[in-house]
């Protein structure tokens, strides 16, 4: 399916930077020139001019959203400070009244889809508080406004046929289309791509309504993870203890060994034994060797899919084990303290000059970037772990 980036508050600030070249980019042409092609071209896909009346009739161009846009910054919490600050004690309190609360439907969705209603309620508690926070932006105007700007024309234009359509599909009004500033709309935040493709009407009133049916939130949010390859029954993630020593170049997502391999290499349950079995599962850890330690099975890929940051796929993933009766993470063995933005942009100079290709000197420590660090770990002797450490960027520093 067709989910791209998603663009919430909280994604945002995470993984989506502007590169300078496409930040700088100039409109050149009038909005309403352009709005009056698009609505041209909305009707010639079949779109009735009432639905494109209706939703733009009147709208105009947001400044606003673009200054949104052009002011996302690189995310440079650690997993600890941010899953501190997301998976907090009210929002898992909360997040249990609400799965108390919607039991029956929460067993009805998981039966269709089989998604357990710890990992669609995390979601929902990340994405918006469980609905209280689902924005007061209007939808078509923001999404307009992207889909004329420079810098993103065609993701958003896809964005606002498909707003339309959810219109002229009767699920929404366009003076319901009210969300986030970058067009996702929902208790779960959906773009109107996803929600054209995934929506489901759960409480059978004929309307896939997720700005306020529960039902519809809960069905439509476990209907995309399916898509997106949830394995019903399965673990996701799970909190591990690691030995003193390991072979560290093996905590790596792109590599699965089974249980009994981690056993007897030392991993540890925690609260509970870990079983060697065949199941396989990577060794997550988010902060180094000397920080928490997970756990991750195939299930933990689909928490990638929804957002590429792998601080916010673990937070959300570790607060569906606390939704599921998980104690709190361990801070693991030292106090680890995380380069800073600018410290991670010299590593990656660094790295590239010595011939990696790390996707841009960028801030963020994404796969190619762990990757290459782990190669020079390696090279240097330290526990590759591919964690970016203070220790690493002084011996690269030294040449
Ligand atoms: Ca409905």
């Amino acid at each position: 399916m067709r989910h791209g980036l998603r663009f919430t508050t909280i994604a945002l600030t995470m993984f989506a930077w502007v590169p300078a070249s496409e930040a700088a980019c100039k409109n050149s042409g009038r909005f309403g020139d352009w709005l009056a092609d698009f609505r041209a071209e909305a009707a010639a896909k079949g779109i009735s001019n009432r639905t494109i009346r209706s939703a733009l009739g009147d709208v105009t161009y947001d400044p606003k959203v673009i200054s949104r846009d052009r002011r996302q910054g690189v995310f440079a919490q650690s997993f600890l400070k941010f899953s501190a600050r997301m998976a907090n004690k009210n929002r898992l309190a909360h997040g249990l009244k609400r799965i108390k609360k919607y039991r029956k439907t929460f067993q009805q969705v998981e039966k269709r889809y089989g998604v357990p209603a710890p990992i669609i309620a995390a979601f929902w508690g990340l994405e918006t508080d469980y609905g209280a926070n689902i924005g007061n932006m209007k939808t078509l105007r923001s999404l307009a406004t992207l889909a004329y700007d420079c810098r993103r024309p065609e993701l958003f234009r896809d964005h606002l046929f498909d707003a339309l359509r959810i219109i002229e599909r009767g699920d929404l009004t366009a003076s319901q289309m009210i969300g986030a500033w970058a067009g996702e709309l929902g208790q779960t935040q959906f773009l109107p791509s996803d929600y054209m493709e995934s929506a489901v009407d759960f409480d059978g009133d004929g309307r896939r309504d997720l700005l306020r049916s529960v039902p519809d939130v809960l069905a439509s949010t476990a209907n995309v993870l399916k898509k997106m390859g949830w394995k019903a029954g399965r673990p996701w993630l799970q909190e591990v203890r690691v030995p003193a020593r390991l072979a560290w170049d093996q905590a790596d997502l792109t590599i699965v060994h089974p249980r009994s391999q981690w056993v007897k290499w030392g991993v540890k349950g925690v609260g509970r034994q870990l079983k060697s079995d065949a199941m396989e599962a990577s060794l997550l850890l988010p902060m180094g060797r000397n920080g928490p330690a997970f756990l991750a099975y195939e299930n933990f890929r689909v928490y990638l899919d929804w957002n590429h940051s792998l601080v916010y796929s673990t937070t959300a993933a570790y607060f569906a084990t606390r939704l599921a009766g998980a104690p709190r993470i361990s801070r693991g063995r030292k106090e680890v303290t995380p380069l800073s933005v600018e410290q991670v942009k010299r590593m990656q100079n660094l790295l590239i000059r010595k011939g990696f290709d790390v996707g841009g000197a960028d801030g963020v420590v994404g796969a190619k970037t762990r990757d290459a660090i782990k190669k020079m770990q390696i090279k240097y002797g330290l526990p590759a772990d591919s964690y970016p450490s203070a220790d690493l960027l002084r011996r690269l520093s030294a040449g």
